[in-house]
């Protein structure tokens, strides 16, 4: 089956470039998509909890990449941050406690599966403020592996209570390895 994306994925990124570019922004971004997109994703009601193709947010971030990039190098990553924003809130109120760095990590492998269809992640505790993240990728836009995932991993740190967080993504699918691989790091 086709990956798919669960609503909240593409609600956050429509939050960010909103917030970050301002309508103006996010109808120059718009413009570069399909009409079907916009039609029938971008201009309606995004249900955080409904599943989505996932083409419709590779789509997207290309476009993001493209209009955005030269402005804001670290435009994943603040992405990603946004993200875990979002997500946090989301989840604080439902089930999951964010209590402690180790906590919100030990979480992540169940919050893949509340955002994609396909993939997943297994964290592997290597030292009390030191974690290793493995992601089984099942094929995410690169601006998600490389950038987004070690931004939404460092923000759910600090706002589980790190001073400061550092999430370094060693290894790729795109340069021939099996998965990808972060190291994450906070005091
Ligand atoms: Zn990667």
């Amino acid at each position: 089956m086709a990956l798919r994306t669960r609503g909240m994925n593409l609600g956050a990124a429509r939050a960010y470039v909103k917030e970050r570019f301002k309508d103006v922004g996010w109808n120059r971004l718009v413009a570069r998509l399909p009409e079907r997109d916009v039609a029938e994703v971008w201009d309606t009601l995004i249900l955080p909890t409904g599943w989505y193709d996932y083409s419709v947010h590779e789509r997207f971030l290309d476009a993001l990449d493209a209009e955005f990039r030269p402005v804001e190098p670290d435009l994943g990553r603040e992405l990603g941050r946004r993200a875990a924003q979002s997500d946090i809130r989301f989840y604080h109120s439902q089930t999951i406690a964010f209590v402690s760095p180790a906590r919100v990590l030990d979480q992540c492998a169940r919050l893949w599966e509340e955002h994609y269809s396909e993939g997943r992640l297994e964290v592997e505790e290597r030292g009390r403020d030191s974690f290793k993240i493995v992601l089984v990728n099942p094929g995410v836009h690169w601006m998600v592996c490389s950038e987004t995932v070690p931004g939404w991993g460092e923000r759910a740190i600090i706002l589980a209570g790190a001073r400061a967080a550092r999430a370094e993504h060693v290894l790729c699918v795109r340069k021939g390895f099996s998965h990808c691989e972060y190291v994450v790091d906070w005091e």
